[in-house]
């Protein structure tokens, strides 16, 4: 375990696509604790898509990161001192900290976790975020009832690799798209997706849609945006719902895009469109975690990681997962 503690912190913003340009590696104190403080040692970092627009200088539902300050992620690590009475030496524990190795924190935010319970990268991924926001969107938003068509695209991924899963367990017709072929295979083999393509390769995706889901979409859970959200949006059943979670199709543009075509389908078709942020929505988050750990346990949901080693690999793993390199949830190992 090193003696030392680095960090990545945040050199200069990005201008379209983000680069390892962007990112400073430093080495740098091991902070000292004050009255109620936890010293952590951090152990698994989450890297998410929505870090991307937190590297912009640009109001949104979270701060920026600013130059010359330590990035911030989803972290699980193991306390190795603490002066506060809710958290003692050894346990683990999950929260928004620095990309460093160690973190000083006053316990606000940070949840014990159980490392019996699951292997410890699991709560940044399937029992963490993005299981919490598959769950949200798809109940409180999306609404999925048994026996209805739901379409959900980057699918492979950390939040989709969940969606889908949870149709089924649901009863939903599940249809999902990703970019790669070893992808696809995974989500029909693997996941029990009843229908997969390859994004990339299938031609105009309104007509694979159109094949793949005869009877109409009747949950959208876009992850994407742009083509996909617009061939989803044509292939819509009347008064069905597009959960709009993500975007990431457009994280790196330079210029906003044009919107999707076809927006008077919205009307036609009576849908409902509705954003959601799973911070807003804790309560059924932290039901879901319950949900999850049994359905875990029982084989009813599978997980797939991605899992690079070492900070000073975090930069990379982060512009990998924003370009699809990722298979599963991507997270980093710290040494
Ligand atoms: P993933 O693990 O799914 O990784 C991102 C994936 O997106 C890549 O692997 C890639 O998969 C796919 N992708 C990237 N660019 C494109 C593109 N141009 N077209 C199609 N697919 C693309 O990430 P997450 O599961 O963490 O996040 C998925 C989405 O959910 C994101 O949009 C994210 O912002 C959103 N999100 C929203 C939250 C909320 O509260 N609203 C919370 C958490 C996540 P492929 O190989 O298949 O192309």
């Amino acid at each position: 375990m090193s003696e030392k503690n680095y960090q990545i912190r945040l050199k200069s913003r990005p201008k379209g696509w983000v680069s390892p340009e962007n990112f400073d590696y430093v080495e740098a104190e091991i902070p000292d604790i004050g009255d109620g403080q936890v010293l952590i040692r951090n152990l698994y970092l989450s890297v998410d898509p929505y870090m991307r627009g937190r590297m912009n200088d640009a109001p949104s539902y979270i701060p920026p990161f600013q130059i010359g300050e330590v990035l911030e992620a989803g972290v699980v690590g193991q306390v190795i001192k603490s002066n506060n009475p809710k958290f003692a030496q050894g346990d683990h524990v999950v929260g928004m900290l620095g990309w460093e190795l160690y973190s000083r924190s006053d316990g606000s935010g940070l949840m014990k976790v159980d490392p019996s319970l699951a292997p410890l990268s699991y709560y940044l991924g399937i029992l963490g975020m993005p299981g919490m926001t598959a769950y949200v969107g798809l109940t409180a938003i999306g609404e999925a009832k048994k026996g209805e068509t739901l379409f959900v695209s980057a699918a492979s991924g950390a939040v989709g690799s969940v969606v889908g899963q949870l149709g089924r367990i649901f009863g939903c017709h599940v249809v999902g798209c990703a970019g790669a072929d070893d992808k696809v295979a995974y989500l029909t083999q693997e996941l029990g997706f009843d229908r997969a393509f390859n994004y990339k390769t299938a031609g105009q995706v309104h007509k694979k849609l159109a094949e793949l889901c005869p009877a109409g979409i009747d949950v959208n859970f876009e992850n994407v945006g742009g083509e996909i959200l617009e061939a989803a949006l044509w292939n819509m059943s009347n008064f069905g719902r597009i959960v709009l979670c993500g975007l990431i199709a457009h994280y790196n543009d330079e210029k906003m895009a044009p919107g999707p075509r076809g927006m008077g389908l919205i009307i036609q078709r009576r849908l409902k469109v509705q954003g959601f942020i799973v911070f807003d929505h804790m309560d059924l988050g932290m039901e879901y975690i319950q949900k999850a750990a049994g359905w875990l346990k029982d084989g009813q949901l599978k997980y797939h990681e991605s899992v690079a080693e070492g900070l000073d690999q975090a930069p990379q793993a982060f512009i990998g997962m924003l370009k699809g390199e990722n298979f599963g949830k991507q997270v980093v190992k710290l040494d």
